[in-house]
């Protein structure tokens, strides 16, 4: 039998109360440009219950890198994400903090649950250090690099009531699912090329 995921033994901690997903808030709602307000105890069920709202809302969406609590209309300092880009592998990131490692910087695509049909290319830090609470409740320091600290960084500005095309270099807004397709495409073989997946 293989180990259960973080995710699903905080769902046996809940037991019945598996909470439904929630819609995406629409790009233009005020709370995705508030700053989110910290967590006081990641260990707390509420924290717990909004963890799993964000796991339940990313698997309705068909997965993805990461999802902030604003994202899904709460404004607090959480966010999901898998640093291996597996469903099994997603962990809850509790009031996040970074710093980057050095001035380097790469330019990438990416798309955003609360941008859709929108892809952009922004500058981040190619290496950060990066810290943050676990469910337990844990102090995680850690240093990421590449398209880990891109994911990284990207959630973390949805706490601070940043979008990424605020960011970005070059934005491609597709209003036919056809070429927004081959672009999700074309940008996949860019991020391998990249050895970012
Ligand atoms: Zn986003």
């Amino acid at each position: 039998m293989s180990a259960l995921s973080i995710m699903e033994k905080i769902s046996l901690e809940l037991q019945s109360d598996i909470p439904p997903p929630l819609p995406f808030t629409s790009t233009d709602d005020p709370i995705l440009r508030k700053r989110a307000e910290p967590i006081e105890d990641p260990t707390s069920l509420q924290t717990k219950t909004i963890a799993l709202q964000l796991f339940e809302s990313i698997k309705a969406a068909g997965g993805g890198f990461g999802l902030a609590a604003p994202q899904v209309g709460i404004s607090k300092r959480l966010f999901i994400c898998s640093f291996d880009w597996k469903i099994e592998t997603i962990i809850p990131i509790i009031n996040p903090a970074y710093k980057p490692v050095d001035d380097e910087m790469e330019a990438h695509w990416e798309a955003c649950f609360s941008v859709p049909n929108t892809y952009g290319n922004v500058m981040r830090y190619k290496r950060i250090r990066c810290s943050y609470q676990t469910i337990d409740g844990k102090e995680i320091n850690t240093e990421l690099e590449g398209i880990q600290a891109r994911v990284f960084q990207h959630e973390y500005d949805h706490l601070d009531g940043v979008l990424y095309p605020d960011k970005c270099i070059d934005l491609r807004v597709f209003d036919e699912p056809n070429e927004l397709q081959a672009f999700r495409l074309w940008v996949r073989k860019e991020r391998e090329k990249a050895g970012y997946l």
